[in-house]
């Protein structure tokens, strides 16, 4: 089962999508613009990107996230307005992988989503020793018992995870995890932080003083 993650600020176009795609199998996790979309890209397995948002040109958005070494290769497909050309030739340009013009089939779509994550060698699970992060389900296991995280907590531990060894400080953690629109304050992270290791134990993600934080496993 994929998860498709649909950006698309018209409401009765996302509802559309969410119908037709879960009729047809996929699980769809719902963003009205890049705000809330930012930080559900690590949940997600395939994007469905609406070009015109209201917060962030699709382009922008598309920028940001080929930019972000988690998402490099992520698959994206846009959905542009059937008048403008020049939008789909752009998207194309800045890294989309496909696109329909509205409006459009939605047996299509699922076809066209199918054929990205067939092409697309993304990781769904995660395994290190004892730890498995469920990319897919956004599950959690420790020694074989399911953890239950929020789905803050799952974020920040699955973009740590995807980076093993690497250290992030807390405004890159808040961006990727919480998106930029997110006034949160770097507390925030220590605060997840300390949840994670309270449910997790406190091995796996470590401090590395005045720099950030650093997932401790190794894949296995
Ligand atoms: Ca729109």
């Amino acid at each position: 089962m994929a998860w498709v993650l649909v950006v698309e600020d018209e409401a009765s176009v996302r509802m559309g999508l969410r119908l037709g795609l879960e009729g047809r199998g996929f699980r769809v996790i719902e963003a009205e613009n890049a705000a809330q979309a930012w930080p559900r890209l690590a949940e997600c397995d395939v994007v469905v990107l609406d070009w015109m948002l209201p917060d962030e040109p699709g382009v922008r958005f598309l920028e940001r996230l080929r930019k972000t070494e988690a998402y490099a290769d992520l698959p994206v497909l846009i959905l542009t307005a059937k008048a403008r050309e020049a939008d789909r030739v752009e998207g194309l340009e800045r890294g989309a992988d496909d696109y329909l013009t509205k409006p459009f089939s939605l047996a299509e779509l699922a076809a066209r989503l199918k054929a990205l994550l067939r092409r697309s060698g993304r990781k769904k699970r995660l395994v290190f020793g004892a730890l498995v992060l469920d990319l897919e389900a956004a599950e959690v296991y420790l020694d074989g018992q399911k953890v239950a995280l929020t789905r803050r907590e799952f974020d920040l531990l699955a973009f740590l995870a995807r980076h093993p060894g690497r250290v992030f400080d807390r405004e890159a953690l808040l961006d990727a995890v919480w998106g930029v629109e997110y006034f949160g304050t770097p507390r925030t992270v220590d605060q997840h932080v300390a949840q994670l290791r309270e449910k997790l134990g406190s091995s796996w993600i470590e401090t590395v003083r005045g720099r950030g934080y650093r997932f401790r496993g190794e894949a296995s």
